[in-house]
């Protein structure tokens, strides 16, 4: 059972406004992303929004694993900055869990 930050999104938020309001979780960016990142961006963003900091935790690497290629966020009908989003998560994994700079 997630435990749930109601101040997650705010601390994502430290490097760029987080900002994933917009998504209806239509799957455009799971079916474009030629990483196969199945969790990013909708799953992912989601678990954000609902403060589930440590659903997060547990897929680090597909955060990592993108590549920041944008196919996702230039095929988007919600115009979701999908990739200023992941650099946010980034930035706060390497800040609060690897205890380093910018992400
Ligand atoms: S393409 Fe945009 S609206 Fe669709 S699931 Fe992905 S982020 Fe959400
Ligand atoms: S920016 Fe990342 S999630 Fe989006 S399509 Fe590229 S690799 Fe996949």
């Amino acid at each position: 059972m997630s435990k749930v930050n109601p101040d997650f999104v705010e601390k994502i938020s430290g490097f760029t406004e987080f900002n994933a309001y917009a998504c209806i979780n239509c799957g455009s960016c799971t079916a474009l992303c030629p990483m196969g990142i199945d969790l990013l961006p909708r799953r992912m963003f989601r678990h954000v929004m609902l403060g589930f900091e440590d659903k997060v935790l547990e897929n680090t690497e597909e955060v990592f694993s993108c590549l920041l290629c944008k196919m996702c966020e230039e095929n988007c009908p919600k115009e979701v900055p999908i990739v200023e989003n992941i650099k946010s998560i980034r930035w706060y994994i390497n800040r609060d869990i690897f205890k380093l700079g910018r992400g």
